[in-house]
């Protein structure tokens, strides 16, 4: 297959709850969308947030990322449209509290999900007619299982940092983490880049933290900062991405913004 045809498969990955991994996975998916790329989210969180968020309820979810995983059924059987155009997910259920046992003793339990994406075979779902650009895997608040199959079945990492005094701690236990995958299961990965999520301008501490973990981290970290606001906060309630409940407020814009450096990062890398 031509390169640029290749699914970039990025996984969004933080142990730390509450940072904007799954507000990220379902704004960023949408900016994507919007911009022009056919975009699936794969819900790897048991609390389904990214499913609600997209307005999947639970009556919706009969074939989900449990089912993906356990080879019952086949990515293209679990992809489903959402109400943003071009926006694909396949839903994630409370099943996936349990595959951590299901599948502990299975030789090959890290690459379960990198199994099903290499099974896929683009545009062959019924639920699609385009072909799949981007693919971003929303992941849990842990580095345990469902974690590492999104790290070893990812070409890159986009890591949501929150503007908070602590942003820098457990950095270090992800980035042990993404090394360790590097060397055991998945060569290629690389890290696509860190974002600064729930920015407030008014706080001198949350500038002071974006100056020190842009020193700390240099161009890794993406010069979009995403805004603390409550329009981003509320969409989801609505079954909705902010893009779609108000285009026009700073967290759309901001999420419209890092969608672009996304694709400028990956015309570099591809280039490279
Ligand atoms: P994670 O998936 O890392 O646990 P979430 O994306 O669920 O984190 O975000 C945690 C909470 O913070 C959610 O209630 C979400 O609505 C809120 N939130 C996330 N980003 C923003 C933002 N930019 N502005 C305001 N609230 C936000
Ligand atoms: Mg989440």
């Amino acid at each position: 297959m031509d390169n640029r045809d290749r699914i970039r498969v990025i996984v969004l990955a933080n142990q730390k709850g509450g940072v904007g991994k799954t507000t990220t996975a379902i704004n960023l998916g949408t900016a994507l969308a919007a911009i022009g790329e056919t975009v699936l989210i794969l819900d790897m969180d048991p609390q389904g947030n990214a499913s609600t968020g997209l307005g999947i309820d639970p009556s919706q979810r009969k074939v989900s990322t449990y089912d993906v995983l356990t080879g019952v059924k086949t990515l293209a059987d679990a992809i489903q449209p959402t109400v943003v155009p071009r926006l694909f997910i396949v839903p994630s259920t409370m099943d996936l509290l349990g595959l951590e046992l299901s599948i502990a003793d299975q030789a090959d339990r890290s690459f379960k999900l990198k199994n099903a994406l290499s099974a896929f075979s683009n545009g062959g779902g019924k639920a699609i007619s385009e072909k799949i650009t981007y693919v971003l895997i929303d992941c849990p608040p842990s580095l345990n299982l469902l974690t590492i199959n999104g790290l070893a079945a990812s070409d890159s990492v986009l890591v949501p940092l929150q503007c908070e005094f602590f942003a820098l701690e457990g950095l270090s236990q992800l980035l042990s983490t993404v090394e360790h995958v590097k060397r055991s299961l998945n060569p290629t990965l690389t890290i696509h880049g860190v974002v600064l999520t729930m920015f407030d301008g008014r706080n001198n501490l949350a500038s002071q933290v974006v100056a020190d973990v842009r020193s700390f981290l240099g161009k890794k970290v993406y010069d979009t900062v995403i805004p603390r606001n409550v329009r981003v906060s509320e969409a989801p309630s609505y079954g909705k991405p902010v893009l779609l409940y108000d285009l026009k407020c700073n967290g759309s814009q901001a999420y419209l913004k890092l969608a672009s450096e996304v694709i400028q990062r990956e015309r570099e890398l591809r280039a490279a």
